[in-house]
C-alpha cells in the first residue's frame, strides 16, 4: 500500500523579478513502512517536496495523494524555550485537541524510552542538542503520525550525537511501522537509514537515480561497518559528483 504518491508534479516560485523552476515533472511513491531518503544538491527543492507532501506548498501541475497523518521534524527543534520539556510535548496536541489522560501516559512512556524522565521539568536550554532533538521527536510522536517527514533533522548535532539520535529515530520508525521521508545531504546518513534512496538533479529537481538499500535487519551503526556501505557510498558519490 502506498502512503504517499506524487505524480508528475511541477512547482515554480514566482516573485516580481523572476520565475524559479524548482520541481520538474517529479514522481515518487512511498510504501507503508518504507524509509525513503531524498538526496541532492543544496537549493534543488528537497524541502519544497516535503512541504508539498505536508500540504504547506501548492503545486502547479500533477497529483498528490497522501494516506495518513503527517508528523514533521526539522533541522531546528523548534522547542518553546519558556516551556518545560513536559509542556513542550503537548504543543502539537494543544492546538488541535484537549489533552487526555492517555496522552499524559504516552508522554511519560516516551520520556522513559528516550531517557528523559529526569529532565521532565527542565527548560530546553538546560538540555544538550541531542536531548533537545529527542524531545522534538517525542513531541512529533505525540500526535500519532503514520508518516514522518524529516528535513535534515540531525544536521545541527555533532557527529557522535547525530549517529545516536538517528539510531533512535530509525528504531522508532521501524518499531512503530511508520513511513518516513528523509531529506538529507549526508550520503552516509541516507545509506544507514533508508530502504531506498532517491537522487535528485540540480534545480529544477528531477529524479536522476534510485537505489534500493538492503543490509538486512541491522542497526544504522552496524551498517557503517558493513562492506556494502562503501559500495553504496561510492556509487552515490559518483552520481552526485
Ligand atoms: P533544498 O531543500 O534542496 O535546499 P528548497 O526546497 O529549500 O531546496 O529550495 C529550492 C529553491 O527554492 C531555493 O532556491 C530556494 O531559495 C527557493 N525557495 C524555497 N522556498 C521558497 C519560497 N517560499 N519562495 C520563493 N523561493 C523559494
Amino acid at each position: 500500500m502506498n502512503r504517499v504518491v506524487l505524480k508528475n508534479i511541477s512547482k515554480s516560485y514566482y516573485n516580481q523579478k523572476q520565475v524559479l523552476d524548482v520541481i520538474d515533472n517529479l514522481s515518487l511513491e512511498v510504501k507503508e513502512g518504507e524509509i525513503v531518503a531524498i538526496v541532492g544538491p543544496s537549493g534543488t527543492g528537497k524541502s519544497t517536496i516535503l512541504n508539498i507532501i505536508a500540504g504547506l506548498v501548492d503545486i502547479d501541475n500533477g497529483n498528490i495523494c497522501v494516506d495518513g497523518k503527517i508528523g514533521y521534524m526539522f533541522q531546528h527543534d523548534l522547542l518553546f524555550d519558556w516551556k518545560t520539556v513536559y509542556k513542550n510535548l503537548f504543543i502539537g496536541l494543544e492546538i488541535k485537541d484537549k489533552i487526555k489522560n492517555t496522552d499524559k501516559i504516552k508522554a511519560m512512556k516516551l520520556l522513559e524510552k528516550y531517557d528523559l524522565v529526569d529532565f521532565k521539568t527542565s527548560l530546553p536550554k538546560e538540555l544538550s542538542g541531542g536531548m533537545r532533538q529527542r524531545v522534538a521527536l517525542i513531541r512529533t510522536l505525540m500526535t500519532n503520525p503514520n508518516i514522518l517527514l524529516l528535513d535534515e533533522p540531525f544536521s545541527a548535532l555533532d557527529s557522535q550525537t547525530r549517529i545516536k539520535v538517528s539510531n533512535d529515530v530509525y528504531r522508532t520508525i521501524k518499531d512503530e511501522k511508520l513511513t518516513a521521508i528523509l531529506v538529507t545531504h549526508d550520503i552516509a546518513e541516507a545509506i544507514t537509514l533508508a530502504d531506498r534512496i532517491i537522487i535528485l538533479s540540480k534545480r529544477p529537481a528531477k529524479v536522476i537515480k534510485e537505489y534500493i538499500i538492503n543490509f538486512g535487519d541491522i542497526s544504522p551503526l552496524e551498517k557503517r561497518t558493513n562492506p556494502l556501505f562503501l559500495e553504496y557510498f561510492d556509487k552515490i558519490w559518483n552520481d552526485i559528483a
